[in-house]
């Protein structure tokens, strides 16, 4: 593949810098992570957001979170059609093989997909609406949600909610999976919706009861 290049110099001097460092003081975590295998606990689907780092916000380490990220922590619904669907497979390896116990979905604040989505519910963005936008398709997957905060009128209020509602779609989602469903009812998996404020560095759980996030 004649189009592929060495690595950028600051990327280099990075890595360098974490082998001799990090990597060299944690060397025997790392070789008992290679040769037993990854145990998570817990998988997270969160944005791809450069901003959104929940392995930060609750401190992690290797081996701990399987993680997903994609375009507005999105959970398109069960379609067994033989087709690519990327998002799937990495629910189905975490809850059939992996057997994480929690299945967390992680949103966030100043979400670029989810604003696109308010766009395309209001008619201000034909871009998305091309049969050919990757974007545009992916984010039909929310569009249903838009009638619960269509009537918001200040739209930092609109587009907050809409994040919210991101996480909920997600939960649903992941319900119409048989393996997951199964699961859920049995007590073995437990579903989890998360927002997180990037500026204010904020996290709110949702709960189903009241059907709204409250703060951690
Ligand atoms: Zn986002």
């Amino acid at each position: 593949m004649e189009f592929a290049k060495p690595l950028p110099a600051y990327l280099v001097t990075r890595y360098h810098g974490w082998k001799a460092t990090s990597y060299e003081e944690n060397k025997g975590w790392y070789r008992r992570l290679a040769t037993e295998g990854q145990r998570p606990r817990a998988m997270v689907i969160s944005c791809c957001d450069s901003r959104v780092h929940v392995t930060s916000i609750f401190g992690a380490d290797q081996g701990e979170f399987f993680i997903h990220r994609n375009i507005a922590n999105l959970v398109p619904p069960y379609q067994p059609d033989g087709d690519h669907h990327g998002t799937s497979a990495t629910v189905e390896y975490a809850v059939t093989a992996l057997q994480v116990s929690h299945l967390i979905v992680l949103g966030h604040s100043q979400c670029g997909g989810v604003q696109g989505c308010i766009d395309m519910c209001k008619g201000q963005a034909p871009q998305l609406e091309e049969k050919t936008s990757f974007v545009g398709r992916w984010m039909d997957i929310l569009k249903p949600k838009f009638q619960l905060v269509q009537d918001i009128e200040d739209e930092e209020q609109q587009a907050r909610q809409f994040e919210r509602q991101s996480v909920v779609a997600s939960l649903e989602n992941l319900m119409t999976f048989p393996f997951i469903e199964e699961k859920v009812r049995d007590g073995s998996l437990s579903l989890h919706g998360l927002w997180t404020d990037i500026g204010e560095g904020g996290l709110e759980c949702y709960d189903p009861n009241s059907d709204s996030f409250s703060q951690v």
